[in-house]
């Protein structure tokens, strides 16, 4: 806890402008904790091999290393603690897998996702490095196999998620090796608010120190010198070499198109099409922020004749499988995706990836974005930024304030929960929702519960009985500053349009390198006629995109509305015709989900659709119905369906916003006894 305060206060120190007193550039030789020492049964594993970084690397079959890579291995082989921080397509992996070449300790790799652990595993069995991986829902048999190679000494490198540590087989397997390197992959995930962060990264501490406390290497691709800082005091690193990467990507152009006012959402599609319609242009990734924008983004695609396929979780496993392989094999030559798409997925020629919706930070949209052109060639990160999308990101900060009686009335919860389970409550993964997960890391935060990993079970909770309401108050503090600097961050992105996108990133992530771009720049430095071209036409004569298909060409002394705008003062680059009509404003993602789960249930097996359509549920969420009158003036909402559904539904909305109507209210009393 100790050390979390001091990287907060350090943070602190950075919010006031002042310099951290270890700035991140410095970590090499100034330590962030005291008393550092590096244990000799960790440096045995790899003191007295005569592999220097270089011969691990011809061994792997590469000829050169690229930046930060080399000070990463060799840190490695001298059993130092590393923190290694590289953007997205940096060649983060091979800073840990090289070193399981070398001895025969054993290389741990913890890493939050499978998807991205399933590609490492091929990777490195095709440059016949033995490896091996666990995780949940592995077909019969992968695991127990995986064990073997761990316990014989035959696997090299084995990748496995945070929760593996609660399994006994697991640490057993563990326990018959000498682990050489421990690494936690996307450390970041230790430090995170929002969708990121895994309670289960919180007891890796205890688990390196149950390991005799082997080098550690945190690598990640997102953190800021501040997030840097809270890695290593998390994880506890000591003396950590710290390896920054320079954070530019010569190969990629930025695009910010800035869509405002009547006809945004034409001129999005416009965009959007008009950009992919280049051959040139793809393979592409497309991010939406919700599900049914990926459906529906996806559709426009494949109308305009370009093979496009959907991803996100709300499709079955095998759906989603079925579109990865489909982008993974040129089947499909756009994916259109939450931003559960892409972690570990590594597809070299991503020529574009696009953002619909404004993503939450602009550290997430450069990670995104930075899945374009691993290859080195040419492409582009086109972000299609709508005004309206802000009020989407204040609305998820603001829905998630917590207070310090939140944090209680949670821990109380947990307390009644752990006093029927042995005091310890069981947590299992899905349950926890964002504002969960926040509301635990506060309370963990604040002494007032102990997390450990529960395995396939989930996470287990200790509530300690203590806690300190001054500590969840600066947590909460903390975590309310985080939330608004991510939002900050991308709001100043899309409207710095005086700016190079390029400089705004790299001094974003604490690089003062200048940028150095090997091609097109950004729209502030090389705007893009033939796209504010095409901006211009649908400003002008908005069509149905099914109907457009206008050539791509730029018209000479085309006019640019964006920089128009921008030489403007408050003018708009032309007056915007009558505009097709606006859409309606979206509704919140979680309440939608909630009223699916609702028209599921009352479905009883029949198609949603016999219970209600999507757009009568958006519907209902915007009319915010109280009443059984209120619920027949909403659009789509007859009769029938008041009758058969009005009091389920309206007991639903009652528990849903707190405010339960008097029948809803009655409908509870009702029901209260199952
Ligand atoms: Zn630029």
């Amino acid at each position: 806890m100790r050390s979390v305060l001091k990287a907060l206060s350090l943070a602190h120190a950075i919010d006031r402008g002042h310099r951290p007193i270890d700035s991140p550039r410095r970590l090499g030789s100034k330590p962030l904790s005291p008393a550092p020492r590096i244990p000799s049964e960790a440096v045995s594993n790899f003191l007295g091999m005569t592999d220097s970084p270089e011969t691990l690397l011809r061994r792997f079959g590469l000829s050169a290393f690229r930046p930060g890579q080399r000070e990463a291995v060799a840190a490695a082989l001298a059993g130092r603690d590393s923190l290694v921080v590289m953007p997205t397509g940096g060649g983060k992996s091979l800073c840990y897998q090289l070193p399981a070449l070398a001895g025969d300790g054993l290389v741990l790799v913890i890493s939050p996702l499978i998807a991205l652990m399933a590609d490492q595993l091929r990777r490195l069995r095709d440059a016949g490095v033995p490896a091996a991986m666990l995780a949940s829902g592995m077909a019969d048999g992968h695991n127990a196999a995986a064990l073997r190679g761990v316990a014989s000494g035959e696997a090299r490198l084995v990748l496995a998620a945070p929760e593996r540590f609660a399994s006994t087989a697991f640490r057993d397997a563990l326990a018959q090796r000498s682990v050489s390197l421990f690494v936690v992959d996307e450390a970041h995930c230790v430090t995170e608010w929002g969708h990121d962060f895994r309670p289960d990264y919180l007891r890796l501490h205890g688990a390196i120190a149950a390991l005799h406390r082997p080098p550690v290497m945190a690598a990640t691709a997102t953190a800021t010198p501040r997030v840097a800082q809270e890695i290593a005091a998390r994880l506890g690193l000591r003396e950590p070499v710290s390896v920054r990467a320079g954070f530019d990507r010569p190969n990629l152009a930025f695009d910010v198109v800035s869509l405002e006012g009547a006809g945004a959402v034409a001129r999005k599609r416009a965009a959007l099409l008009h950009v992919l319609s280049d051959p040139a242009a793809r393979p592409a990734i497309v991010y939406c922020g919700t599900r049914r924008d990926t459906d529906s983004v996806a559709e426009l695609i494949s109308g305009a004749g370009i093979r496009a396929v959907a991803y996100h979780a709300g499709m079955s496993p095998d759906a989603r499988r079925a579109s990865q392989e489909a982008f993974m094999t040129d089947a499909a030559e756009v994916v259109v995706a939450t931003n559960a798409f892409g972690m570990g997925v590594d597809k070299a020629d991503v020529r574009t990836v696009a953002h619909w919706a404004l993503p939450t930070s602009l550290e997430a949209y450069y990670q995104e974005a930075g899945r374009g052109g691993r290859d080195g060639l040419s492409a582009r990160a086109l972000l299609l930024a709508a005004r309206m999308d802000l009020g989407r990101l204040i609305r998820f900060n603001t829905q998630r304030t917590t207070t310090v009686a939140d944090v209680r009335a949670h821990v109380a919860a947990l307390r009644r929960r752990a006093g029927a389970q042995d005091g310890v409550a069981t947590i299992g993964h899905a349950e926890l929702d964002d504002r969960d997960r926040v509301l635990l890391s506060i309370a963990e935060r604040a002494g007032a519960v102990e997390l450990r990993p529960g395995g396939a079970r989930g996470l287990l909770a200790r509530p300690t009985g203590q806690g300190s309401p001054r500590l969840a108050h600066a947590a909460i503090q903390a975590a309310k500053n985080r939330g608004w600097e991510s939002y900050r961050s991308i709001e100043r992105y899309m409207s710095g349009a005086s700016l190079c996108r390029r400089r705004q990133i790299l001094d974003h992530f604490g690089d003062p390198t200048p940028g150095a771009p090997s091609g097109r720049c950004c729209d502030v430095c090389d705007p893009d006629p033939a796209l504010a071209q095409e901006l211009l036409a649908t400003t002008t004569a908005p069509v149905a995109p099914s109907a457009r298909r206008r050539s791509t060409s730029a018209g000479a002394g085309a006019q640019d509305p964006i920089s128009a705008r921008r030489s403007r003062p408050n003018g708009r680059a032309c007056a915007d015709p009558e505009p097709p009509a606006e859409p309606l404003a979206p509704v919140d993602e979680r309440e939608f989900e909630r009223l699916r789960r609702w028209r599921f249930a009352r479905a009883e097996g029949k198609p949603a659709y016999t219970v209600a359509a999507n757009a009568a549920l958006e519907g209902i969420l915007r009319g915010r119905p109280a009443t059984m009158d209120d619920l027949r003036a909403v659009h789509g909402i007859g009769p029938t369906f008041c009758e058969r559904h009005g009091d389920s539904l309206l007991a639903e909305l009652g528990e849903l916003w707190g405010t339960p109507s008097s029948a809803a209210t009655a409908i509870a009393s009702v029901s209260a006894p199952t």
